[in-house]
């Protein structure tokens, strides 16, 4: 079947090569709960273990359920390949260990969730990977902060809670200039963005939110968008130029291409050096699971995105609300990167800021009776959570006005249940605000 051109709805149910089982004819993707693969040959092994043919050898390289997961995220994201990891958090750490050593350095937009900042920050520090954090606002300080061995640029397309959408097109052009690709965290926004499209060199995700769907799994992907040439300049890109050592010295940005006839350079390597090495492999139950949300994920997104611009309009007139951060209504240029790049709905998170400061922002989490109190985001079901308080508390009070985090902001991932009860939730738990202020009055 020539999937190339269906749509989300269909890529998400038929996309890649799996039709059945062949064994079984079995619809549903099965469970290959296995670590090991029986090889039909010596000479088979040694193919699969020398890259001339590609197929199984081991679950912490591969896994047939898992492929499935990648071969349809490469296709939704219109990537070449994928690599599904163990987390979102693996996600991004290997996209950047897999061009990085120490002493290298990335440039990263400021705007990034709480882990990723840790990660970039604190750990990759100690592993002598400096990272370098870019006012997304103005794209070519991503150039001006690079040097010589600046290896990608890094950046969210939705990033929480200023909900600002970044450049990617602008930023990933600059970059290109330089032999640097710029890798997007597409979690936020799967479906209606699509970061490759506009020249992102890698996608990531974390599975664990919209595409899983159901708060149940904790994965991450990594997409190969295959329009990055890893060669034009070698001294930019040693990993894909230089000779790896465990690959008989092979020098993979010429060999990849030439073995297997497309340029998944970066995923091979990530596949067949990072997850050898460094393990952090997506259990084959995960995958299974992140497949079945991914079937319902194209409908699902619709309405979680329906739903949020819905209470985005209901806040805005809401007695209490100071202010309402939603990539529809957002002004100037954030509105026209919005309008940009969100070309399917403009996502499913809503933040709003509450009058009252820190107490008011506390007292609406407990006045809620529907909605979920949780640090994740991205479940069916609507979550809140009052980032001052928990998220963010650990910042002083500057760092967090520049992460976008006033007093009495609460951040909402909207869900899938019927509007009005989330709205009449929403809505009860800020008039107790207003009767607390009354009562107290009186
Ligand atoms: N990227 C974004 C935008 C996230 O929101 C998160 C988690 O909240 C992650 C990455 C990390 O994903 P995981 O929790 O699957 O490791």
């Amino acid at each position: 079947m020539t999937t190339k051109s269906l749509n989300p709805e269909t890529i998400a149910l038929h996309g890649g090569s799996y039709r059945k089982d062949e064994s079984t004819n079995a619809v549903a993707v099965p469970i290959y709960q296995t670590t090991s693969y029986q090889f039909n040959s010596q000479e088979h092994a040694s193919n699969l273990f020398s890259l001339k043919e590609l197929g199984n050898i081991y679950t912490r390289i591969m896994n047939p359920t898992t492929s499935v997961l990648e071969e349809r995220i490469a296709q939704l994201e219109g990537g070449l390949a994928a690599v599904a990891v163990s987390s979102g958090q693996a996600a991004s750490a290997f996209a950047i260990q897999n061009l990085c050593q120490a002493g290298d350095n990335i440039v990263s937009s400021t705007d990034l969730y709480g882990g990723t900042w840790n990660q970039f920050e604190n750990t990759f520090k100690k592993l002598g990977i400096e990272v370098r954090f870019a006012d997304p606002e103005d794209p070519i300080t991503f150039v001006k902060l690079s040097d010589e061995k600046t290896r990608a640029f890094y950046a969210e397309t939705l990033p929480n809670p200023k909900l600002n959408v970044f450049p990617i097109e602008e930023v990933a052009t600059l970059g290109k200039e330089l032999g640097i690709p710029l890798i997007v965290d597409n979690t936020a926004a799967p479906i209606t963005c699509k970061p490759i499209k506009y020249g992102a060199a890698i996608v990531v995700h974390s599975l664990t939110k919209w595409i899983g769907g159901h708060g149940t799994s904790i994965g991450g992907i990594i997409v190969d968008g295959g329009n990055f040439d890893w060669t034009k300049k070698p001294q930019r890109q040693p990993n894909f130029n230089q000779p790896e050592p465990s690959y008989w010295g092979w020098v993979l940005g010429n060999v990849v291409p030439e073995v297997l006839g497309a340029n998944i350079t970066f995923a091979v390597r990530t596949r067949f050096v990072l997850l050898r090495d460094l393990g952090s492999a997506l259990s084959p139950i995960n995958a299974f699971n992140f497949i079945q949300g991914l079937e319902t994920l194209p409908i699902r997104f619709k309405k979680h995105q329906d739903n949020a611009e819905k209470v985005a309009k209901y806040l805005k007139d809401k007695k209490n609300v100071i202010r309402v951060i939603h990539p529809k209504y957002q002004y100037d240029i954030y509105k026209k990167r919005a309008e940009k790049y969100m070309e399917d709905g403009f996502g499913p998170l809503v933040g709003f800021e509450l009058e009252g400061g820190i107490e008011a922002g506390k007292k609406f989490i407990d006045n809620l009776e529907l909605i979920y109190h949780v640090a994740n985001i991205g479940d069916a079901r609507t979550l809140a959570i009052h980032p001052a308080s928990t998220t963010h508390s650990q910042l002083s009070s500057e760092d967090q006005l520049r992460a976008g985090v006033t007093p009495g902001y609460i951040r909402l991932s909207v869900g899938i249940e019927h509007i009005d009860d989330i709205i009449n939730d929403i809505d009860q738990a800020i008039n107790k605000l207003e009767n607390k202020v009354k009562n107290e009055v009186a």
